[in-house]
């Protein structure tokens, strides 16, 4: 064993359908990827795709609790098709982006609003809107094996039942091929990184004992209440 200081953290993991483990590298997540729900935050839909990250042990999994975050009085649900990503590479071409793909899961990228959009008007960095812990819910990763790579498919999320966000991964303005292209030639991706890929509109706040559920068509569902 090696002489470490401290105990080395945990690995991260999210389930895979069928009972094995991903193991979670790095989070990232695109900034406005659906037309209605970039105009709903008033940005230009046309913009081509930018990239913010979370770590790695920001994952909730299980459909365990999220406990309501401290300094914040908007919390915020993002419902989002995720990405788990096999094999690394930088430079992917679109065309080849599909192989480094390991499979698919539903996931929220849960924010603080009101700090955001502080750090947007003060030109300041997201992390704190953006990166805090437990801030990433997801449900089980499907294997691209299983289902292949769903590029259409309702995608909706309910709050105690009730419909609150609705889009079609059709609508993605960058599909997930692009955004692994895009991604892969800013960093190196590796096995283990997942990839949020922005959310419909109809974004909208959370209280603590909210049941946020979320649902992709042929992909799965991820499920949290809010503690
Ligand atoms: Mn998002």
């Amino acid at each position: 064993m090696p002489d470490f200081v401290i105990a080395p953290p945990p690995t991260i993991t999210v389930p895979v359908a069928g009972g094995s483990l991903f193991p979670v590298r790095r989070i990232f997540c695109v900034g406005r990827n659906y037309a209605a729900h970039a105009r709903e935050l008033g940005n230009d839909e046309r913009d081509p795709p930018f990239f913010f990250t979370k770590p790695a042990d920001a994952v909730v999994t299980h459909g365990a609790d999220a406990p309501y975050p401290p300094a914040t009085g908007n919390l915020h649900h993002e419902m989002e098709l995720v990405v788990a990503i096999a094999r690394g590479g930088a430079n992917i071409p679109a065309s080849d982006a599909l192989a480094h793909v390991f499979g698919y899961a539903a996931g929220l990228d849960l924010t603080r609003r009101d700090l955001q959009d502080e750090a947007k008007a003060a030109r300041r960095p997201w992390d704190m809107s953006k990166a805090f812990d437990a801030s990433a819910p997801i449900g089980e990763i499907v294997p691209a094996a299983q289902i292949g790579h769903p590029a259409a498919g309702a995608i909706t999320l309910r709050v105690n039942g009730q419909p609150r966000q609705s889009g079609d991964l059709a609508d993605q303005i960058w599909p997930v091929p692009e955004i692994i292209a895009a991604l892969s030639r800013l960093v190196h991706l590796a096995p283990g990184d997942l990839i949020f890929t922005g959310t419909p509109e109809g974004v909208g706040p959370l209280h603590p004992g909210d049941l946020a559920e979320g649902e992709i068509a042929g992909i799965g569902t991820v499920s949290t209440r809010i503690g």
